[in-house]
């Protein structure tokens, strides 16, 4: 077969794989409890489903603009204003397939063959494949337990070199759950005044499952905000996975540089899924909270159905929902049949023997680190991790 060489470049990403093949086992009648997917298990608001009904019936049926609806554009600096106190006009705004496609176009607009692109670890499967395809560097900073999977200014200027051209991170993180104070990204901000070439990428999907209180953006630094592409998206604050619609604020030379990538790739987005975002990014966010105060119920009962089971070191999440515990713990571990040598062998194993599904946290850049999710109800939740606490105690 004559596959481009771009194929090998990069892996499939591990979330959509683990989920794969927990259908299939479902699909031969076994009960897989999900705890590998990243999405909201609610149904997305009727407000906004009620605007994308009135969109189809208005036949919003034709191409948008590649950037996006200038109402949708204008939602969205709505939205950065009233939740961020953060100035964009709409020609800073492109509106994309999800918050992955934004991503890509960030990417893409940016990075040169061999040119260098910081991430924390650990991170969302997806950055590491998208710099690849990119022909860039991925410089991993591996965080840590004590500084609650966060990475100090110092790490972040150790690892700067003359070719680094991005600094990539989420906040709240997916997978740690790991948030960022203002004072601890006003750190930050300091090493990247020192470094005016270095671009930082600021993935926001998960602004609002946020356990402590008020989201911080690094874009609120006047110094360093022209240097900022602030990514956030529907999918996950507003449950709108399947809507496929996210967004970025930049200067607008990037903007149109990323427009003109979106242009060859897939045009604007879909319409009627615009016309909903000027009704979820403007109106009522009760529903939000409401999911969050759900989310912040799962989270404490997650970590108390933690604690009992040895060998498991978790820091709490304060965004997001997921917990990534440290697991090597098990590493070097058999129940007779399969040794567990590290997080892909006992993603398996939780699979095969509890029939629980998880991500392991090698994809994430953490190869200590296992992936689970809270976005199941209390009972799975319960079901599940009575699971995994059956099959771990097998290991010895
Ligand atoms: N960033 C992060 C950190 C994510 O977890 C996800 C989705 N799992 C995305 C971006 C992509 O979101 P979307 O569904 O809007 O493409």
């Amino acid at each position: 077969m004559a596959l481009s060489s771009l194929l090998q470049r990069f892996s499939e990403p591990e979330t959509l794989k683990m989920a794969k093949l927990g259908r299939e086992l479902r699909a031969q009648g076994i009960d897989v409890i999900d705890l590998s997917l990243g999405e909201p298990d609610f149904d997305t608001p009727q407000h906004i489903k009620d605007a994308a009904i009135k969109a189809i019936n208005d036949n919003w049926s034709h191409y948008s603009p590649v950037p996006g609806f200038l109402d949708a554009r204008e939602a969205v600096c709505a939205k950065l204003k009233r939740d961020n106190n953060l100035d964009y006009k709409p020609e800073q705004i492109v509106i994309s397939t999800g918050a992955k496609q934004s991503l890509a176009n960030v990417i893409l607009a940016l990075v040169d063959e061999g040119e260098e692109v910081i991430i924390p670890t650990p991170y969302w499967v997806t950055y590491s494949e998208l710099v690849k395809i990119a022909r860039g560097k991925v410089v991993e900073i591996r965080s840590t337990v004590e500084n609650k999977l966060k990475i100090t200014p110092d790490e972040l200027e150790k690892a700067i070199t003359p070719n680094t051209k991005a600094f990539l991170f989420s906040s709240p993180c997916n997978p740690s759950g790991a948030v960022y104070s203002k004072e601890e990204l006003a750190g930050l901000v300091e090493v990247f005044k020192k470094h005016p070439n270095i671009y930082i990428i600021s993935d926001e999907i998960y602004e609002y499952i946020n356990y402590v209180g008020k989201h911080e953006s690094i874009a609120q630094f006047d110094a360093i905000k022209d240097r900022v592409i602030l990514v956030n998206g529907l999918a996950k604050g507003f449950a709108m996975t399947g809507w496929r619609i996210g967004y970025t604020a930049s200067t607008v030379e990037i903007a149109k540089g990323m427009e003109k990538l979106q242009g060859q790739m897939t045009s604007g987005t879909n319409t009627i899924a615009q016309k909903a975002t000027v009704a979820a990014l403007t109106q009522d966010l009760a529903p939000s909270v409401e999911m969050t105060k759900e989310f912040t119920r799962r989270k404490q009962r997650v970590m108390e159905l933690i604690k009992d089971i040895p060998g498991i070191s978790c820091t709490e999440p304060d965004g997001a929902f997921y917990i990534f515990p440290d697991m090597s713990y098990y590493y070097g571990k058999s129940d007779g049949e399969t040794t567990i040598a590290n997080s892909a062998d006992l993603c398996m194993y939780l699979l095969n023997k509890a029939h629980v599904s998880s991500v392991m946290g090698a994809a994430f850049g953490e190869p200590n680190g296992v992936r689970f999710s809270f976005a199941n109800s209390l009972e799975k939740i319960e079901q599940g991790w009575e699971r995994i606490k059956k099959a771990l105690a097998a290991l010895k």
